[in-house]
């Protein structure tokens, strides 16, 4: 007998024929002798919906209590299920994030999990329920619930795998696995049997939206057995794990991530410490910076560009406009309408002319490229956000023999 965990997203339970759906794949897996866990997110909308109801009310309610709605999104979902498993005949409970015993800090919105609870999860377990736990929440040290921050689910569905040392961590979405490219924009793009933590992981946060980043961490951390699968089809699903059994793949995906912006600075002086002064303040401000590029000194000055998420930009701007006499620079500049593309592969690290094959194909189709950065098993570009999809495009058929 197993333990499996399943976790199924928004789209997977956003109405009453989808709810039954799930319950029906929750009790196949429970008939075969498994026990199951079933995490479930917010139906469709919801947390949109919620957020929106809530800025009619008060554009600046406290976090606490934006947690507390939010929260309820997926109790929601959760008792929605359970009844249509116990309509199946099978025994069921539902839990919320603290009656799960999951136990976070105090971050309201984007809440770390310190530990988790397990013993009223096993209890059910132990009398031969099938369990539902609400995902993307938990409770703090203040019995406050807090969430977990957007896309929690996932995050939520392997902290319980990882804590029950469950055999098999799935995550049921609207697509069937993870793809060389997003299907939406590359029509032959291939569907992956497996995949490694480190690929899946860059792949996760460059931009392709099957699993949250966080959520891929944990499960590398913990060497949980992930796989990401259809609630729509049933067909087998991507395997994401430690080693794969396949050959390292040069390129394994193509992703895009429209949610860049670049901010240059230009004229600063060229003397040391200016880096460290600007890099400084962001993080004060707790601006994530992604890829940066400064320009040699000349003539004294020099230039110094990086690039933030749209959601960072304008706190960026405004903190550097308001320090840019103190940096001794002449002028700011951005730019929101651009997008990064990347290419992910573990068997780059020991092949070289992987980054020259990318740029020959983007100079081909003449697309100009504004910043570049790479690692071991990945290179991104910057590049106009009207090219992107193109640029997709071109990189997979560039590819594709290799992948
Ligand atoms: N419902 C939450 C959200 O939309 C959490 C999740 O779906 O993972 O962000
Ligand atoms: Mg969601």
């Amino acid at each position: 007998m197993s333990l499996i965990v399943q976790k199924f997203g928004g789209t997977s339970v956003a109405n009453t024929e989808r709810v039954q759906n799930v319950a029906r794949i929750v009790t196949e897996t429970y008939k075969k002798g498994n026990s199951v866990v079933v995490i479930v997110s917010a139906q469709g909308d919801t947390t949109d919906d919620l957020i929106e109801k809530a800025a009619e009310i008060n554009p600046c309610a406290s976090k606490r209590e934006m947690d507390m709605l939010l929260s309820t999104g997926e109790q929601i979902s959760m008792s929605l299920l359970a009844m249509a498993i116990q309509k199946l005949g099978f025994p069921v409970i539902s839990l919320t994030g603290w009656q799960a015993g999951m136990k976070t800090d105090s971050a309201y919105g984007s809440a770390r999990i310190h530990e988790i609870k397990t013993e009223r999860l096993e209890a059910e377990l132990d009398k031969g329920k099938i369990v539902i736990i609400a995902g993307f929440q938990g409770i703090n040290k203040y019995d406050d619930i807090t969430t977990l921050g957007r896309g929690g689910s996932d995050t939520t569905a392997v902290a319980f795998a990882a804590s029950l040392k469950a055999d098999l961590c799935q995550i049921y979405t609207d697509v069937d696995g993870v793809y060389t490219a997003d299907p939406r924009i590359v029509a032959d793009a291939v569907k992956l049997d497996e995949i490694s933590y480190d690929e899946m992981l860059e792949l996760a946060s460059l931009g392709a939206q099957v699993l949250h980043n966080r959520s891929v961490e944990m499960a590398k951390r913990y060497n949980v057995n992930l796989e990401v699968c259809s609630s729509f089809k049933d067909v087998p699903g991507t395997k994401v794990k430690e080693v794969v059994s396949v050959e390292k793949m040069l390129v394994r995906g193509v992703t895009r991530d429209n949610d860049v912006a670049r901010i240059s600075i230009i004229g600063l002086p060229d003397e040391p410490g200016i880096a460290f002064r600007i890099f400084s303040l962001l993080a004060q401000k707790r601006i994530n910076i992604d890829i940066i590029l400064q320009s040699i000194g000349r003539d004294g000055t020099k230039d110094l560009s990086f690039t933030v998420s749209n959601q960072h930009l304008e706190a960026a701007l405004s903190v550097l406009n308001e320090n840019l006499v103190s940096f001794k620079g002449k002028s700011i500049n951005y730019d929101d309408k651009i997008s990064k593309v990347s290419i992910v592969g573990a068997g780059m690290e020991s092949n070289s002319g992987v980054a020259a094959k990318m740029f020959e194909a983007l100079f081909e189709a003449n697309i100009n490229i504004q910043m570049i950065s790479t690692s071991e098993i990945k290179i991104s570009v910057l590049i106009d956000g009207s090219d992107a999809e193109r640029a997709v495009k071109v990189l997979h058929a560039c590819f594709k023999p290799e992948i």
